[in-house]
């Protein structure tokens, strides 16, 4: 068995971020398997170095043991623009030139899971004209969902556990998967990175279920293994409302600073066992 841990440094990690980790690692610990750490630090505008620093900090205190050196995303664009550009060869992406505003204009929008299904502007440009425009407009590259699917079609994965399930990609509609301000989304680069980390066991929150239909869509397309999920769920606030990263109380370096052990908080979550007020709660 192999699991990740896969934080974004963006900000502290909280209680919720803590609960992923621990089951994560002890379900490795508990298989004589390994435990990797990721770090998607691709925004390159919102990720932050000193929050790489507080997480492995942050982990080394709740006993969170990792095989290896931790793996930087931002040290895989040359795979990510690879697998971008075999997808560009088979016809499976295309240019966007739409801002935001465009998208939201158009009153055809629904929203899906990934937010506002893209009306597909881009989708049928000539190829006079996308050569005309990559040369001068910002982009971003989306997936044609409809010809994706006829690729691949049905798609099931296994939640340990619980079965079967059926994977709903199209809900999403024609995704990003490289971004205007950044050369990859997180659905491809999460996809492509689990693949060659060789992870088994996808142990993250409930909120990265409806990431799964994609993610299980890329891994057909590029023929890569699926791993088996677990989606727990959510640590949440004494108010109800999922742990967010501006929850300051919840921040393991509070936590720390305020004398709490970390490997006595550490065994606690992975018994389900949270400090007083927290609750564990499925979205
Ligand atoms: N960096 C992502 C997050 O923090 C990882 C999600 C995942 O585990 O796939 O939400």
């Amino acid at each position: 068995m192999l699991t990740r841990f896969a934080p974004s440094p963006t900000g502290e990690l909280h209680l919720g971020h803590a609960y992923s980790a621990v089951l994560a690692y002890t379900a490795a610990r508990g298989a004589a398997g390994r435990f990797l750490i990721r770090i998607d630090d691709i925004d390159g505008s919102r990720s932050r170095e000193e929050y790489v620093a507080a997480s492995l900090a942050d982990l080394d205190w709740l006993g969170v043991g990792r095989d290896g050196d931790p793996v930087r995303q931002s040290a895989r664009l040359d795979d990510y623009a690879a697998t971008l550009a075999e997808l560009r060869s088979r016809a499976l992406v295309y240019p966007c030139f739409c801002t935001r505003a465009d998208i939201a204009a158009s009153l055809s929008a629904p929203h899906g899971p990934s937010g506002a299904v893209y009306p597909g502007t881009c989708r049928n440009l000539s190829e006079t004209e996308r050569a005309r425009r990559l040369a001068d407009e910002p982009h971003c590259w989306r997936l044609d969902m409809a010809r994706a699917l006829a690729e691949t079609g049905a798609l099931i994965w296994e939640e340990v556990g619980q079965g079967l399930r059926t994977a709903d990609p199209a809900a999403h509609g024609d995704i990003v998967l490289a971004r205007k301000d950044a050369p990859v989304s997180y659905h491809l680069a999460s996809t492509l990175d689990d693949a060659d980390m060789g992870v088994t066991h996808i142990i993250r929150g409930a909120d990265l279920i409806a990431s799964t239909d994609v993610h299980r869509l890329l891994q057909a397309l590029l023929g890569l293994p699926t791993p088996l999920y677990r989606h727990h769920a959510l640590v949440c606030s004494p108010d109800g409302k999922r742990l967010a990263k501006r929850d300051a109380a919840a921040s393991l370096a509070s936590l720390r600073a305020g004398g709490i052990d970390g490997r006595a908080l550490a065994a606690d979550l992975a018994a389900d066992r949270l400090p007083a007020g927290y609750s564990l709660q499925n979205p």
